[in-house]
């Protein structure tokens, strides 16, 4: 038989400098305060490197490099010349693909088979797709010669961090928008890395501009005067408050934010595909998905026979080094969340559910949480309730279509739902149903840039991808 065993990718193909500044107007500054953090790698508690902790009067530099930027060049420009610049960022990011995969894995804890075949691909297809938008926004539809909003503030998380700068950046600047993004503090070294990609591609100065820190970073940001579109993607507790901060201003604003999805599986379910659909579901990317399936409602006929195959393709997983190419489960972004999903994964088994991990050797050092099933879940207990946003599964059943609805809509959260089941008319059925920004139906967890994503109810509001996501960075004038 043929045996599969690749060494690691290596982590010489990444250039990480001890020390990095904020990327301001086009250069690398120093910050005009003596705070600065440091990233580590989660899988080895390894400090990686150092970067600049921006304060308000950074973010006031680099609104303003952003707003000079938008008056003198960018916001002038012709569709077709930005579309130019777009193109050039993707290929530099498809030409660079391996070594950020690789830059994204050690920074995030994610193995590289997904970094390098989902996160990557989809950054650049985000580029390739709005480049194509930029110069036809006259014709979608969207009004006469629709107006790019100005300067765009941008707050991301550290899940996906290349890829939401990505879903940030690019149908901003497609619009005519300049930009100011905040990566989030733990993962900060892709978009510092995207700062470099920006100079290869000759973007003007001041179209992108690059503020590290935390909290306190983000929300000088989104409160700056001279912002004129807030986008932000994170906990709906931080988009709870964003949302006050800016209200009443003249500011713009999407919020995409946590989730607690229901996958749903009937007893008509193609069964070795539902219990694939229902793992990558819940533990690609450890979970730190905010459309995960974390409920599984499984139909109470199958329920028996849905557990014993899961448990079994459980027992299948790796967990370990990051840039394994065999790992399938990596490692816990940071030593906060790891706290924050025990702490969850111990209410759930005070609250009096069933919880089973598969037999799974765990790494010295580092920070890791096995992939872990609670069955016997009620809806009121906290783990059927709460954004775990790791590696946990509540299994919860149903008996009829109406009660999984029930069920599945039964949370104050609406991002996005599963349903397995061989029936088309039941689908429709469901999807009509279920109040979630997207219904996938016999797959999980696929995305495309070409799709809008977003959320309903506590999930947040305004969609991002496609051509939805050019309303979000436009004035849009019906004549
Ligand atoms: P978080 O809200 O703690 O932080 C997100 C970002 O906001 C970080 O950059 C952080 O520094 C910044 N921030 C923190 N406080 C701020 C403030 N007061 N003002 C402005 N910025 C502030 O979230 P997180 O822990 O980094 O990410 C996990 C959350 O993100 C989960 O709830 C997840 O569901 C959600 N998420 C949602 C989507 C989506 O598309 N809906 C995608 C990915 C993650």
């Amino acid at each position: 038989m043929f045996e599969y065993a690749p060494a690691p990718e290596s982590r010489d193909i990444v250039d990480i400098r001890p020390s990095y500044g904020l990327f301001i107007n086009g250069e690398w500054v120093d910050s005009l305060g003596d705070a600065r953090d440091k990233t580590i790698n989660p899988a080895s508690e390894e400090v990686l490197a150092e970067f600049a902790h921006a304060n308000e009067a950074d973010v006031d530099r680099a609104v303003a490099a952003a707003r000079k930027a938008y008056d003198s060049v960018w916001g002038r420009l012709p569709g077709r010349e930005r579309a130019k610049y777009l193109f050039r960022i993707a290929r530099v990011v498809q030409e660079r693909a391996r070594e950020l995969a690789v830059l994204e894995s050690l920074d995030n804890g994610k193995p590289i088979r997904e970094s390098r075949d989902v996160d990557l691909p989809l950054v650049a297809a985000h580029f390739f797709y709005y480049a194509g938008w930029a110069d036809k926004l006259e014709h979608a539809g969207l009004g006469p010669a629709p107006r790019p909003l100005g300067v765009a503030a941008q707050v991301i998380p550290w899940n996906f961090p290349l890829l939401m700068l990505a879903w940030k950046i690019a149908p901003a600047l497609a619009c005519g928008n300049t930009v100011v993004l905040k990566p989030a503090e733990t993962t900060p070294l892709t978009a510092l890395a995207f700062a470099e990609i920006c100079r290869q591609a000759d973007l003007p100065p001041g179209v992108v501009n690059i503020v590290t820190g935390a909290g306190d970073t983000g929300q000088a940001l989104v409160n700056h005067p001279d912002v004129d579109k807030v986008a932000f993607t994170g906990s709906t507790e931080v988009g709870r408050l964003i949302a006050r901060s800016v209200a009443g201003s003249r500011k713009r604003v999407t919020l995409e934010l946590g989730g607690k999805a229901a996958n749903i599986v009937f007893e008509d379910a193609a069964l070795d595909q539902a219990v694939e659909g229902v793992v990558n579901g819940i533990f690609f990317n450890q979970g730190h998905v905010c459309c995960a399936g974390s409920r599984l409602l499984v139909q109470e006929s199958i329920e028996a026979e849905l557990l014993a195959a899961l448990k079994r393709r459980l027992s299948t997983l790796r967990m370990g080094d990051p840039l394994d190419k065999n790992t399938d489960i990596g490692a816990i972004n940071s030593a906060a969340q790891l706290a924050k999903i025990r702490e969850l994964s111990e209410a759930g088994e005070r609250e009096g559910a069933e919880r089973w991990s598969p037999s799974c050797p765990i790494p010295e050092k580092g920070f890791w949480f096995p992939p872990t099933l609670f069955t016997g879940v009620a809806q009121s207990h906290r783990i059927a309730r709460e954004e775990i946003f790791g590696p946990v599964l509540s299994v919860l059943t149903f008996r009829t279509p109406a009660e999984a609805v029930e069920k599945a809509n039964n949370t104050p959260y609406g991002l996005s739902a599963g349903v397995w089941t061989e029936k088309g008319s039941r689908i429709l059925w469901m999807a009509d149903r279920l109040r979630a920004g997207v219904v996938w139906a016999n797959t999980f967890n696929r995305f495309d840039p070409a799709s809008p994503f977003g959320g309903y109810k506590e999930s947040g509001y305004g969609r991002e991808g496609g051509r939805h996501g050019l309303e979000a960075y436009l004035d849009v004038r019906p004549m």
